[in-house]
């Protein structure tokens, strides 16, 4: 797309190759997304007088807040009240019929999404920004038009465009639901079957199992949750099964098919047997992908890879200084929420101060939300062995603890990693109720190099999970 004659301020009409008329708009700041990484760029940018555009695809406000974090643990926590109440039965918990109405759940679930794009759609313009509704594409290093029909040519380009589910490349892929889908399914169907074991696939499936679901899931390799210490894994596994999840590992899934009644899922194990499983439903849970198809970045001169758009320790692409990438969208640091909202912050400092703020996350924790939760926070055993280094691994099932007997817990269990040679926590990872608040003090420990001892002289409110702590260091 050629530009006849160049801009001098804000809007003006060009006419184009192809003669349409496009409006063109300059701004210092255009952000591609809406979400987490989105809004902590445009926010700061804003309120210091620079001229920002927001642009979005789909509903304003991004996956964590419409279609991840936030919805998902609205249901999470109903079945986490259901499975307390379980465990308990019989220890002054008395029930006949406890279950899980998934049309109320939903309807609960909604009062968080609901009203969402609107209220941060005006929160952008009460806050002076300028919004989009459209698919942005690059036409050069520092423009970009949304929807074939506006150019918009900013000073800074910052890509918060997040991740989409990658493609699986096999036959009957359509039939497939996303996450999307699955947290906004209106019943429940009876038979589900989620392709991949990642974290989105086992929260779901004990979601769906919890609420009454015959629930598979299908793991291509013998390594299912493979980013979690592999030894809580195999207990998370253990105890998902008891619940009645079926997870086949070494199971690649071949194709799908649609039947008169549901769905066939084809799979050839890696010994070359095939397999079939019948379902109403098969979930794709086999990971995302940075979602930057749509942006044409060869044509903005912004070099990327598989995992997302290649950036300097500036958050700044390597190729084209004008942008930057946050949040899913660049291969810096993990595809989590807390992450994309610290990169957001940090390139916005960097717009505004010149590139002064680096990147540097010395520790994210992370969790997966089944019951018990799993939470990983620094180094696996693995990889602390894979960097040499000289290590104390403490490593027990906590069964039998009052913090897990007190709630009639079927497992807990925890793994620490202390290097030996600096006296530092390098790993914490945790199985059991509560993990994912204790693991952020283990965060905290990381992140300031707190020597174990001190953690463990610390005081802790008592009897909670966390005043665990001083034994399991
Ligand atoms: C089911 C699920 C559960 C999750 N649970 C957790 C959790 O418990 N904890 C956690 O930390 N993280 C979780 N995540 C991950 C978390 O949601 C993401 O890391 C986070 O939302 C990323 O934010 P972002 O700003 O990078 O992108 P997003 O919030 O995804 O925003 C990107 C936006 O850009 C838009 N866009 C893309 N391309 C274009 C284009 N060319 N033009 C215009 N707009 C475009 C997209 O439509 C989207 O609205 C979960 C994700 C999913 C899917």
């Amino acid at each position: 797309m050629k530009v006849y004659h160049s801009t001098k301020n804000c809007t003006e009409m060009h006419f184009v190759r192809n003669e349409e008329i496009m409006n063109t708009e300059t701004f210092d700041v255009l952000v591609v997304g809406t979400g987490a990484s989105a809004k902590s760029v445009a926010y700061p940018c804003a309120a210091k007088g620079l001229r920002v555009a927001v642009v979005d695809n789909r509903p304003f406000g991004g996956t964590c807040e419409l279609r991840g974090c936030d919805p998902k643990k609205v249901l999470v926590g109903v079945t986490e009240a259901l499975a307390l109440a379980a465990q308990l039965q019989g220890k002054g918990v008395q029930f006949s019929d406890l279950h899980i109405d998934w049309s109320a759940l939903m309807q609960f679930k909604q009062t968080f999404v609901q009203g969402v794009p609107e209220s941060v759609e005006k929160g952008f313009k009460d806050a002076g920004m300028q919004t989009f509704h459209g698919t942005a594409r690059f036409v050069d290093n520092t423009s970009v038009v949304i929807n074939e029909d506006i150019k918009i040519t900013a000073k800074h380009i910052a890509i918060a465009s997040g991740a989409t589910p990658v493609k699986l490349g096999i036959p009957g892929e359509d039939y497939l639901a996303i996450s999307d889908d699955f947290l906004d399914l209106a019943t429940l169907p009876k038979r589900i079957i989620f392709i991949g074991g990642g974290y989105i696939s086992f929260e779901f499936a004990h979601i769906a199992r919890r609420a009454g679901a015959e629930v598979t899931i299908l793991h291509r390799s013998n390594e299912p949750l493979k980013e979690f210490d592999q030894d809580l894994v195999a207990k998370l596994i253990d105890a998902t099964r008891k619940l009645g999840i079926k997870v086949q590992v070494n199971t690649p899934v071949a194709g799908i098919e649609k039947t008169a009644t549901g769905f066939t899922v084809h799979t050839t194990a890696n010994d070359g047997s095939k397999k079939l499983y019948e379902a109403d439903l098969v979930v794709h849970g086999a990971g995302r992908v940075p979602n930057l198809a749509a942006l044409d970045l060869t044509t903005g001169n912004v070099a990327s890879g598989k995992k997302g758009v290649t950036v300097n320790a500036y958050l700044q692409s390597t190729t084209n200084p004008s942008v930057y990438a946050v949040g899913d969208a660049s291969a810096y640091g993990l595809p989590l929420t807390p992450v994309a909202g610290k990169e957001g912050d940090i390139v916005a400092r960097n717009i505004l101060n010149g590139n002064t703020a680096k990147a540097d996350f010395k520790a994210t924790p992370s969790v997966v939300y089944t019951i018990p939760p799993l939470a990983t926070v620094g180094l696996t055993e693995q990889q602390a062995k894979e960097q040499d280094l000289d290590i104390t691994v403490k490593f027990a099932d906590s069964t039998s603890w009052y913090s897990s007997r007190r709630i009639n817990e079927e497992v807990s269990a925890y793994k620490t990693i202390v290097d030996k040679q600096t006296n530092a926590i390098v790993g914490a990872h945790l199985l059991g109720h509560n993990a994912e608040e204790v693991i952020n003090i283990f965060a905290l420990a990381i992140a300031y190099r707190l020597p174990p001892a001190e953690v463990q002289s610390a005081l802790y409110s008592y009897p909670t999970k966390s005043s665990d702590i001083s034994y399991l260091l």
